[in-house]
């Protein structure tokens, strides 16, 4: 029997690609009425964030830790091995990270965000003790939200130097989570290289709409690095969505299996943080993990442990990390691969089809609606696609999740709102969830809601947390 990758290799595109996998376990999900929703939306402040699992139909808030595990994982979770000092699980997902990503050096941590506390830190710190950093930045393609929490908690700046071509979202592009290379090198020059803590590669680029970063401008990135000694960080969570990415698009690459990609990508970081829940599969689990410079992993283990746990379990269980060293396998392979992204294209097109203007191509793991060119009557200090995210959970029963101006904050010098070159909607699709049927569902309640985009209200808050003030914010409709 023929693989989906070899039918695609072939360009034989079926419209729909089938789950490359049999359901075992269902999870039944509440269907709600709008009396409901109501009143539940009204007590969750008008977030979304605060709305209680069990009052959402289709939830795609996210992707992060919400994808299913496979009877491998479940099984590899049954061998876990507890011990607090050198699990063997532990020894077991340094080698695969070896074997995988070509990283010697392995700190797991609790997630994502667990990485960045224990890395940035040291990274500013190294940076003041080589007589730099007196004004520290990072640069990024794009810093996820977190990601910029801790370079501004730990006294940096954060800079995004992204192509112009992803703030465009109806024409295609092939790589819109490219560096915009002019821009990276004007704004090391502007900052001084010596300022520079570090260059975040995102893959994808979960900003700009899960898109892809071609390996030549992550190659391009670690060149100008080296000629200025910055140490690059390969900001990880959906490494494999990438490489599919670059399997399809990138010239010379299409005859490249995706795992041969991934050692490539690797090759242009000098370290990565990973969320494991994303492409590894696991709901919960991240990683810290370095090429070869065992200084800098000592003195970052030497962080994890007051901040994570012991360096051999980094606030995750021995079951953890046997599920997350067969997650990272599971997550490269083509089948899987092929189609994830053939659901998340599919919602896209159909969407496209329904007039719904969207982030164009789909990216990875999320389709993003472009809210701005829906909703241009409402400005982007009241928060449009936030509002949409409302309206479309009071008709359908669907979580989503602005990306925009509510997301971007306030700038922490002079307090004002961050102007946000997008106001997106993120329908993000949990990985081995959901079936095309939820898909349709979906965008049957844009084609309901149509007549009605031009009478959506504003928000405006109630109350305002100082830092990453989406998550728990509270908000009225501006009447
Ligand atoms: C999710 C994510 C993070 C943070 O990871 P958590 O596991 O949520 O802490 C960092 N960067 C990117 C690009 C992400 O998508």
């Amino acid at each position: 029997m023929m693989q989906y990758s070899q039918l695609l290799d072939k360009k034989i595109y079926m419209k729909r690609i089938p789950e490359p996998f049999r359901i075992k376990m269902v999870e039944n999900i509440r269907m709600t009425t709008r009396a409901e929703r109501e009143k539940a939306l009204e007590e969750a402040g008008y977030n979304p964030f605060l709305l209680p699992s069990d009052a959402v139909y289709i939830d795609l808030l996210t992707d992060s830790g919400t994808g299913a595990m496979s009877d491998r994982q479940w099984a590899g979770m049954m061998m876990g091995d507890e011990a607090y000092a050198g699990s063997r699980n532990y020894y077991h997902l340094c080698d695969k990270v070896n074997e995988l990503i070509g990283y010697q050096y392995t700190i797991p941590t609790h997630q994502g965000r667990g990485a960045e506390q224990i890395l940035f830190p040291t990274l500013i710190a190294r940076k003041k003790a080589q007589g730099g950093a007196t004004h520290p930045v990072f640069i990024s393609n794009f810093h996820f939200d977190t990601t910029a929490a801790h370079v501004e908690l730990n006294g940096a700046k954060a800079i995004n130097v992204v192509t112009s071509k992803a703030f465009d979202t109806t024409t295609y592009y092939d790589w819109k989570g490219d560096f915009d290379i002019d821009e990276l090198k004007k704004t090391i020059a502007e900052q001084g290289a010596n300022n520079v803590v570090a260059i975040v590669t995102t893959v994808t680029c979960n900003s700009s709409g899960g898109q892809p970063i071609s390996l030549a401008n992550m190659k391009a990135v670690y060149e100008i690095a080296k000629q200025y000694d910055i140490p690059v960080v390969i900001d990880s969570a959906r490494f494999c969505e990438n490489a599919w990415f670059i399997k399809q698009r990138e010239k010379g690459y299409e005859n490249k299996s995706v795992k041969q990609i991934i050692k490539e990508m690797y090759q242009y970081g000098d370290m990565l943080t990973m969320s494991a829940k994303k492409d590894p599969l696991v709901n919960i689990g991240g990683l810290c993990c370095f090429r070869d410079d065992e200084d800098l992993f000592n003195e970052v283990r030497t962080r994890c442990v007051p901040m994570e746990g012991f360096v051999t379990y980094g606030g995750l269980a021995g079951r953890d990390m046997a599920a997350l060293a067969i997650g990272l396998e599971e997550g490269m392979n083509e089948d899987y691969l092929a189609y994830r992204i053939n659901q998340v294209a599919y919602l896209g097109d159909r969407l496209r089809e329904a007039g719904i203007p969207i982030q164009y191509p789909t990216g990875g793991h999320a389709v993003f609606v472009d809210a701005k060119l829906l909703l241009p009557h409402i400005p982007g200090e009241q928060f449009p696609a936030h509002a949409l995210n409302n309206e479309l959970y009071l008709e359908a029963g669907i979580r989503s999740v602005e990306i925009g101006s509510l997301l971007l904050g306030r700038d922490p010098e002079t307090g004002k709102q961050k102007p946000s070159p997008m106001e997106l909607l993120r329908l993000t699709i949990p990985r081995r969830v959901y079936t095309n049927d939820h898909m349709d569902y979906v965008v049957e309640a844009f084609i309901s809601l149509k007549e009605r985009f031009s009478q959506i209200k504003g928000l405006t808050f109630t109350y305002e947390p100082s830092v990453l003030r989406h998550f728990v914010a509270r908000l009225k409709p501006i009447k």
